[in-house]
């Protein structure tokens, strides 16, 4: 099973459990395409927090879509 988005941002706001948290640690390290989308959603986090910065509104939706996409296309099938 991979992240799937609502995991990935559990994982970034520290809201999963430790033994949990450990698993995802391992798969990440080997699975570099949860890495790329873990990534990814540090990368929308950071332009959230800095949402002043309002000119990266665009990159931010596009990165959202990206992410959303990745979910329908790739690790539903996976988690079957
Ligand atoms: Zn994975």
């Amino acid at each position: 099973m991979h992240l799937n988005s609502k995991t990935a941002l559990n994982l970034i706001e520290r809201m999963t459990p430790e033994a949990e948290r450990r698993l995802w640690d391992e798969h990440i390290r080997k699975c570099r395409k949860c890495a790329i989308k873990l990534k990814d959603w540090y990368a929308l986090l950071g332009w959230v927090k800095r949402s002043q910065l309002l000119n990266t509104r665009e990159d931010a939706l596009a990165l959202v879509k990206k992410i959303f996409s990745m979910d329908d296309a790739k690790v539903r099938s996976d988690a079957a």
